[in-house]
């Protein structure tokens, strides 16, 4: 069996099971070309989260070139990437990583792939849950309901009242006026 040794993570990997329909997918559905990637690591440079990812933003590209879709889409850094386009501004190729992990996050979802952050993964669905009822994200509602979903109450309740005493979480939602076109993007 052919192996390659993957220079991100110094892994090897054998490429047998590899799903070379995947990357056309990622390619088509995030319009990111992402075999222009040449690895030059500014990505990896940039991001601000990249010391906590399982692999760097263009590890995360080769996983997809090589078609290893099922590390692909049960790595950490799909659910840590939080979409802040600092990687893509210094991409000499433009590509748009955001874009990418959006995309990766939808399969691993559609597939059932077992997601490496659980609770990133309930943080963003009360974002969803909030955006689609008010248009807007209501932080206090979305950090509550995210605390009943984790039945983590304590951990970060400093932050938390730290937040309300400079009046940065609002006590009620307001929702935008016309809430219907809003909704119409869960449909
Ligand atoms: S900056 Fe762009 S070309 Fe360079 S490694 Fe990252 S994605 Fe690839
Ligand atoms: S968009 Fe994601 S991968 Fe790019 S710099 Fe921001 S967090 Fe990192």
């Amino acid at each position: 069996m052919k192996k390659v040794f993957y220079l991100d993570s110094g892994e090897t990997i054998e490429l047998g099971d590899s799903d070379f329909r995947f990357a056309s997918e990622v390619r088509q559905r995030s319009g990111t070309d992402l075999n222009t990637c040449y690895h030059c690591w500014c990505c990896a440079g940039g991001c601000p989260f990249a010391d906590a990812m399982d692999y760097t933003p263009n590890g995360v590209i080769r996983l997809v070139q090589l078609g290893l879709k099922k590390k692909a889409l049960e790595c950490s850094t799909i659910w840590l990437c939080v979409g802040c386009h600092t990687c893509s501004t210094v991409c000499p190729m433009g590509i748009d990583m955001s874009a990418i992990m959006d995309t990766l996050r939808q399969m691993a979802l559609e597939e059932g792939a077992s997601v490496a952050e659980p609770d990133i993964l309930n943080f963003h669905k009360e974002v969803l849950n909030s955006i689609e009822h008010y248009g807007r994200t209501h932080k206090l509602e979305i950090m509550l309901r995210y605390k009943i979903r984790t039945r983590d109450w304590f951990s970060d309740m400093d932050v938390g009242i730290k937040m309300l005493a400079k009046r940065k979480l609002d006590l009620m939602p307001s929702k935008v006026n016309d809430i219907e076109e809003i909704r119409k993007i869960f449909l």
